[in-house]
């Protein structure tokens, strides 16, 4: 039996351990990435209290979501209700001038129509001063990645209007780590360039230390750049996996003209090439010193690391933008992955990474809608010695004893899933040395057994 065949049965029967996470989550990391805004959740206090749980374990911050308690009642009468109780409490308490308001798969069972409530409640109470922007998000059509697409480019259609021209690019990033966005904050910084970055929760999910607890954390995309992002020269959106349907850089290409150019996420030598190349291209000015150095210490960790990493049999999961740029981060660097997975359906990865495919001397098995026992299996017929993902597959080391090196959303059983770095020449040199020293950390503690094995084999023989 091929791993195909082998993985194949369960990705269609039954999910065991998932790969992802629900499709709400991905969109509360959005909102947290705007000014002044509060989430909330129609739908069960387990939805959000499950979603809390998550952000808090991963981001170690508090991440405050709210909920309008939908119980068995309200699953049968409807839950307008309870959800216009909750706008109001969210409102008095904590006075935002942005509320996202998400789905459930129960909210969107009950056939909720969240428009319209929100449409109402907003006339009857004449609200102003708090923008109410609906998203649907339910669960079971799609995963955290849809989720943050969705809601993304909800807020990009609900507040970008016609505008002047002017010279501030757009920049939207997919589901990535605070540290990443400030990583690429950096860079354009350093381009010179100014810029919207939407979704920015680079501040609002990992806060220095110090001054007074505030309930809704500063720092965000602000809603005056949003408005003008179709005055943008160009818009740079990190999601090449992004379904069209999802698109924010489309939406704003289609509606208001402004040119997308969609690019892989900077990890990796190749795609942090063709991001600086397109960041020069637009500011017209020669890459910085600084990043020419960064560069030089990256080629330099590769050449450092590629006797090693040959031995690598990498399995990577997770969401598929980070999937498609750790593939290729791999490939370049000699450890062709042999299994490359996501837990979300049509997420374009085998299209995109068919020129990393075709070049490999043994095919990886790509698998999509795949949960973690698939994985798994497909794992250990590959004979992958190294993983790469989120914390759902630890039991990929407890039961395999396949070393895991932690990347992506969540990370609930290790410190500081906020800080990970992988972005830009810097965050790829930390990854490589990372993925590098996992490698000989499990030769050096497993070289003696093998040759004892080694012996008894040929001893016996
Ligand atoms: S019921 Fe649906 S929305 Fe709620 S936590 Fe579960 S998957 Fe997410």
């Amino acid at each position: 039996m091929t791993c195909l065949q082998a993985a194949a049965p369960r990705v269609r029967q039954v999910s065991e351990n998932q790969c992802h996470m629900c499709m709400p989550i991905g969109a509360v990391a959005v909102f947290k990435g705007i000014e002044n805004a509060m989430v909330l959740v129609h739908g069960s206090q387990g939805c959000s209290t499950y979603m809390r749980l998550a952000n808090v374990e991963h981001y170690n911050e508090p991440v405050d979501i709210a909920s309008s308690s939908l119980n068995e009642k309200q699953a049968i009468y409807g839950g307008e209700a309870n959800l216009r109780k909750a706008m109001d409490n969210v409102i008095r308490v904590y006075q935002p001038t942005v509320l996202g308001i998400l789905t459930t798969c129960l909210s969107e069972t009950m056939g909720e129509d969240l428009e319209r409530i929100v449409t109402a409640y907003v006339q009857e109470k004449n609200v102003s001063g708090v923008d109410i922007i609906p998203v649907n998000t339910p669960s079971y059509s799609g995963t955290q990645s849809e989720g943050f697409w969705a809601a993304t480019r909800g807020i990009i259609a609900y507040y970008v209007r016609p505008t002047l021209p002017h010279r501030r690019i757009n920049v939207i990033v997919p589901h990535i780590s605070p540290a990443d966005i400030r990583e690429i904050k950096r860079i354009l910084d350093g381009a010179g360039l100014s810029y919207t970055l939407v979704p920015d929760y680079s501040m609002t999910l990992d806060r220095p230390y110090g001054g007074r607890y505030q309930k809704i954390p500063p720092g965000g995309a602000t809603v005056k750049e949003i408005v003008e992002m179709s005055g943008a020269p160009v818009t740079i959106q990190f999601g090449t996996t992004c379904p069209d349907t999802l698109s924010p850089g489309l939406y704003l290409e289609k509606e208001f003209g402004v040119p997308l150019v969609n690019l892989p996420l900077p990890i990796g030598l190749k795609n942090m090439d063709l991001f600086v190349e397109t960041i020069t291209k637009i500011s017209g000015q020669p890459i910085p010193d600084a990043l020419m150095l960064e560069r030089g210490w990256l080629l330099d960790g590769m050449a450092d690391s590629h006797k090693f990493n040959a031995e690598g049999r990498p399995v990577i999961y997770g969401e598929p933008e980070l999937v498609y740029a750790f593939a290729t981060l791999c490939a370049e660097n000699g450890a062709t992955p042999v299994v490359i997975a996501s837990g979300t359906k049509n997420s374009l990865i085998a299209e995109r990474l068919n020129q990393v495919i075709e070049s490999a001397d043994e095919k990886p098995v790509i698998l999509e809608g795949a949960d973690i026992a698939a994985i798994e299996e497909s794992a250990l017929c590959a004979g992958s010695n190294i993983a790469i993902g989120h914390s759902g597959g630890k039991s990929l080391t407890e039961r395999h004893g396949i070393p895991l090196v932690r990347i992506g959303f969540p990370i609930h059983d290790r410190i500081g899933g906020q800080r990970i770095l992988s972005a830009g020449y810097r965050g790829t040199l930390a990854f490589l040395d990372r993925f590098t020293n996992t490698l000989l950390e499990t030769k050096y503690a497993t070289y003696r057994q093998k040759i004892k094995e080694e012996l008894c084999t040929t001893r016996g023989s």
